[in-house]
C-alpha cells in the first residue's frame, strides 16, 4: 500500500494521529500487510489477513491480538460484512504504534440460510439454465434453503414430491461450510416427455411451515435417445462430469461425437452406453444428417517395436473418440475406442518389449477395450494419437538406470508477472521455485544427468510453453516447483507441509520417493495424491509437481525464509529422481 492510498481510505482525524505517529514509530514497527492485496474483491464471507512487523511487536487486527512468529509474520481470519469492509491492523512496539488499513469488498455472499423463517435462496437452484437430456441420462437438481427441513422436488407430471437429500457441508469451493444444500437426482426413462418446466421445489418445517420455489432453468426431456451428429473441431476439448465442471479428460480435435443433451453453454456428449459427459459448445460443430453415427469398425492391430519401445496400431474406419488409462496399482494401459464395433476375427498380438501381453476383453457393445500388460517392467509414458489410418498408442521403454542418460526438465512454477502465493512477511513463491529448482538441477547434474530448466530467470511462461519445453528437451522425467497456500477465506493455520502430485498413475511411485525424500529435511510430509494440474498431465514422461511447503502458514515460512533450507529441498527432491531411477530404471 502506498501512502496515498492510505490517505484515501482514512478518514480526517485518524490522518491527523498517523500523521503525528510517523517518523520513527512507523520505522521501528516495521509494520506491512502482504494479504490480501488492497481493494479485493471476494464472495467469502471471511478473509486470511497476514503480514509482518519487527519483532518484537505486539499485533492486533480488528482490536484483536494475533501472535507475532520470530520472522514477524502474523495471520488472521477475519469475518466480513456483506460490502465494503475496512480493516485495521494496529502494531505496538514499546511506545511506537502504528496502523494500516485495507479494504476488502465482499459481494454476493454465499452463506447458510436461517432456519427460521423458512427461507429458499433462488441463487442456488438447479437445473440453473435450461437443460436438455434424453433416455438413459441423469437430470441432477438442486437447492438451498434453510438447513435441517424435508426437501421435495416435482417436475411436470412426471415427478411429484420426491425428497432431496441434504449434503454434508463442502470443503474449498464456494459452498465451503455452507448447510442446508439438497439435491436429488432422476434417471431419465425411455417415454418420458417434458418440454421446457422448472422444478418446483418444496421445503417443509416439519412444524407446519412450508416454502416453494422454482428451478431457474427449464427442463426438456426426451422420450427416445434423440441423437445429433458432431464433430470435434478445436484442439483439447475438455470432457467434464458437470458443464464446466473439473477436467475428466480430453477429445482430439476431428473425433466424431453423438450429442445427447444441452444446457446453456454445454453439449452433453455420449461416447458410449455408460459414459456421457459435458463439453462447452465451441469445441463441437454440429453436423447435418437424421441420428446419430453408425459405429466405426475396427480393422486388425498390430504391436511392433518402434523408437524407445513398442507401437499398436489400431486401424480404424472412423474418427472415433478414444481415451488411454492405467489402472492405479496395476501394472497395465488400457486404449478404449468408443463407438467402434469389435473385429470379426478373434486376434491375437505377441507381446514387444516393454509390452508383455495383449488382451481384448469382451466387447461391450459400443466400445472396444484393448489392455496392454507390463509385466514388472516401471512405466515411462506413452503417447496416443490419431493418424490417417486410425490410433497408435507408442509405448515408452525405459530409459536405463544411468541417470546420466535420461534427459531431466526441472520446472520452476510461475515467474515474471506470475508472482505465485505470497508469505506473511512477503516471499514470492515464483522465487522460491526457482532457488528450489537450481538446487535440484544442480544437485543431478553434479551426478552426471543432463538436468535442464523450463525458465532460468524471471520469466513468465505460460503452461503450454512449459510443456512445450519439456517436449523439446525429450524429458524422460518432469519435476514441477512449487510452493502452497491456503484459499484466501480458509483458516491458514489449518495446514502445513509438503505434498507431491502426480497426474497419470504411472508417475506416482516417483511421486511417493521424492516426498519421502522431502519429509526427511523436517518440513511435515502430506504425502502423495492424483492432481489434476496441466503441467503433469502429458502422458509421454514421468511427471510429478511439489508443492514444497505453505507459504500461508507462518511456521512453514520459518523454514523457507532460510536459503540453506531451500538447497536442501533441492537436493532432497534430487535424491527421490536418482533414487527413483536406480530403482525402476
Ligand atoms: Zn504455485
Amino acid at each position: 500500500m502506498n501512502a496515498h492510498t492510505i490517505l484515501r481510505a482514512v478518514c480526517l482525524p485518524v490522518i491527523f494521529l498517523m500523521v503525528a505517529a510517523a517518523g520513527p514509530g512507523a520505522e521501528r514497527t516495521g509494520l506491512r500487510i502482504t494479504y490480501p492485496p488492497d481493494n479485493s474483491v471476494t464472495r467469502f464471507a471471511r478473509t486470511r489477513i497476514a503480514g509482518s512487523c519487527a519483532p518484537p511487536c505486539r499485533v492486533s487486527i480488528q482490536g484483536n491480538s494475533v501472535r507475532v512468529y520470530p520472522t514477524g509474520a502474523f495471520v488472521g481470519l477475519v469475518p466480513l460484512n456483506e460490502g465494503e469492509n475496512v480493516i485495521e491492523v494496529l502494531a505496538k512496539k514499546g511506545r511506537e504504534e502504528r496502523r494500516e488499513r485495507i479494504r476488502v469488498t465482499c459481494r454476493d455472499p454465499l452463506v447458510s440460510s436461517p432456519v427460521s423463517p423458512l427461507t429458499i435462496d433462488g441463487r442456488m437452484g438447479e437445473p440453473a439454465v435450461d437443460t436438455v437430456l434424453c433416455a438413459g441420462d441423469e437430470l441432477r437438481v438442486q437447492l438451498k434453503g434453510s438447513p435441517g427441513m424435508k426437501a421435495f422436488w416435482s417436475l411436470g407430471g412426471l415427478v411429484q414430491n420426491a425428497p432431496l437429500r441434504e449434503m454434508a457441508p463442502a470443503g474449498e469451493d464456494l459452498l465451503q461450510g455452507i448447510h442446508g444444500i439438497y439435491r436429488a437426482s432422476y434417471r431419465i426413462r425411455a417415454g418420458d416427455h417434458i418440454e421446457k418446466t422448472r422444478v418446483r421445489f418444496r421445503l417443509a418445517s416439519g412444524r407446519g411451515e412450508e416454502s416453494s420455489a422454482f428451478s431457474p432453468g427449464r427442463v426438456t426431456l426426451l422420450p427416445r435417445e434423440e441423437l445429433t451428429k458432431g464433430e470435434v473441431s478445436a484442439e483439447g476439448a475438455i470432457l467434464s462430469g458437470e458443464p464446466g465442471g473439473e477436467r475428466a479428460w480430453e477429445l482430439d480435435r476431428g473425433a466424431r461425437v453423438n450429442i445427447c443433451g444441452d444446457a446453456g453453454g454445454c453439449y452433453r456428449l455420449k461416447l458410449s452406453k455408460g459414459e456421457r459427459y459435458w463439453t462447452a459448445k465451441e469445441f463441437v460443430k454440429l453436423l447435418k444428417g437424421e441420428g446419430g453415427w453408425s459405429a466405426v469398425c475396427i480393422g486388425e492391430p498390430s504391436l511392433c517395436r518402434s523408437e524407445g519401445g513398442a507401437r499398436l496400431s489400431v486401424p480404424l474406419s472412423g474418427a472415433a473418440p478414444y481415451r488411454v488409462t492405467q489402472a492405479e496399482r496395476k501394472n497395465l494401459l488400457v486404449l478404449e475406442l468408443f463407438g467402434t464395433s469389435p473385429p470379426r476375427e478373434t486376434i491375437n498380438l505377441k507381446g514387444v518389449p516393454p509390452v508383455e501381453a495383449v488382451e481384448f476383453p469382451k466387447a461391450e457393445s459400443d466400445a472396444v477395450r484393448i489392455v496392454l500388460y507390463m509385466g514388472d517392467r516401471a512405466q515411462w509414458g506413452y503417447r496416443c494419437r490419431r493418424t490417417n489410418e486410425g490410433i497408435e498408442l507408442h509405448v515408452r521403454e525405459s530409459p536405463g538406470r544411468e541417470i546420466g542418460k535420461l534427459a531431466i526438465v526441472i520446472d520452476p512454477g510461475h515467474g515474471g508477472t506470475q508472482i505465485g502465493a505470497v508469505s506473511p512477511t512477503g516471499l514470492q513463491e515464483k522465487e522460491l521455485n526457482l532457488m528450489v529448482a537450481r538446487a535440484v538441477a544442480e544437485y543431478l547434474n553434479a551426478r552426471g544427468a543432463r538436468a535442464v530448466l523450463t525458465r532460468n530467470a524471471d520469466e513468465t511462461l505460460t503452461l503450454a510453453e512449459r510443456i512445450e519445453r519439456a517436449r523439446a528437451a525429450r524429458a524422460d522425467i518432469f519435476v514441477s516447483i512449487h510452493h502452497d497456500s491456503r484459499p484466501g477465506h480458509c483458516d491458514p493455520m489449518k495446514r502445513r507441509g509438503a505434498r507431491t502430485y502426480y497426474g497419470i498413475p504411472h508417475s506416482r511411485p516417483l511421486a511417493e520417493r521424492i516426498i519421502k525424500k522431502i519429509s526427511k529435511t523436517g518440513m511435515k510430509s502430506n504425502g502423495s495424491a492424483q492432481g489434476n494440474y496441466a503441467v503433469i498431465l502429458p502422458p509421454e514422461y514421468l511427471a510429478v509437481l511439489v508443492e514444497c511447503g505453505y507459504l500461508s502458514h507462518p511456521r512453514d515460512e520459518e523454514m523457507l525464509v532460510r536459503k540453506e533450507f531451500l538447497t536442501e529441498l533441492g537436493r532432497a527432491i534430487g535424491k527421490g529422481i536418482v533414487e527413483y531411477v536406480e530403482k525402476h530404471g
